[in-house]
């Protein structure tokens, strides 16, 4: 899409709305608050001069931490779940407010894993999703069909479904805060990673469900990362495609090498 100078300034049209590019690291259960530390600090400087934009999403009990470490930082921590309630009754839980406190911004909800190991449903994600937007912490909504729904080519209707469930009655002024995370099951922790053309055909697919949710404007600004086996060799071709805003991150988030080198990777590319 052209981009026009005039005067100085860089008109974009409505449909290349600039979207930054975002590469989310998901720690799942792994490191300490000590580990996490360590590893922001040895982090930080391999990334301080990228334009990409770096997040953690990290254990619990490491959101403290890794808050101190990442001050003066571009890094910005989140947390990988929490429960729909303000608070309550719910042994074992964590809510957005705690979150928050913490020192989170932001927090992954509907992973494939809290769907498949922890039974979440669309609804109890929906429920997730209005909590945390509430009390002002941004969720990354993750949806993916599993290899048997994309064999039977079900993908578009499967995502399709996540989006509506998740988003109906979700005002779109809230919307604005939300961002949205493609993973395949199948290519989650496999080493199987769908291709750049695969993903750019279903975050057109995502974009287009959103409009149909809201409108055109709210689909162009709504940032859609991809995230399934993602290394540092096939980043770039991902976030070049049109509709890729990033990368959501696994197992190569969690040596401070392998994940400055997705980050570096999409450098220049927007
Ligand atoms: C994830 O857990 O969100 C993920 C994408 O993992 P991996 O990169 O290891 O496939």
């Amino acid at each position: 899409m052209d981009i026009k100078p005039i005067l100085g300034c860089t008109i974009r049209f409505e449909q290349d709305v600039a979207r930054d590019i975002i590469v989310i690291g998901n720690w799942k259960m792994h490191k300490t608050a000590h580990q996490a530390a360590e590893m922001i600090e040895l982090l930080a400087p391999s990334v301080a001069g990228c334009q990409a934009r770096p997040l953690l999403a990290v254990p619990f009990t490491a959101i403290s931490a890794a808050v101190a470490a990442a001050k003066q930082t571009k890094i910005v921590i989140g947390a990988q779940n929490m429960h729909d309630a303000q608070e309550g009754p719910f042994t074992g839980e964590i809510s957005a407010l705690m979150l928050k406190e913490a020192g989170a911004t932001f927090v992954l909800l509907g992973h494939s894993e809290r769907r498949r190991l922890f039974g979440e449903t669309d609804s109890v994600i929906h429920r997730k999703i209005v909590r945390a937007l509430q009390d002002d912490l941004q969720p990354v909504l993750c949806i993916g069909e599993t290899l048997r729904e994309r064999e039977e080519g079900r993908t578009e209707e499967v995502l399709s479904l996540q989006l509506e469930h998740v988003f109906t009655h979700v005002p779109k002024t809230a919307f604005s805060s939300v961002r949205i995370a493609y993973e395949p099951v199948w290519a989650i922790g496999t080493g199987k990673s769908a291709t750049p053309q695969m993903v750019q055909k279903v975050h057109a697919f995502c974009r287009s469900c959103v409009k149909k949710i809201y409108d055109s404007t709210t689909a162009q600004a709504v940032a859609i990362l991809y995230g399934g086996s993602v290394k540092a060799e096939r980043v770039r071709e991902l976030v070049s495609q049109d509709d890729v805003d990033g990368v959501l991150v696994g197992g190569a988030s969690l040596e401070p090498a392998s994940f400055a080198a997705i980050i570096q990777q999409c450098e220049g590319v927007r």
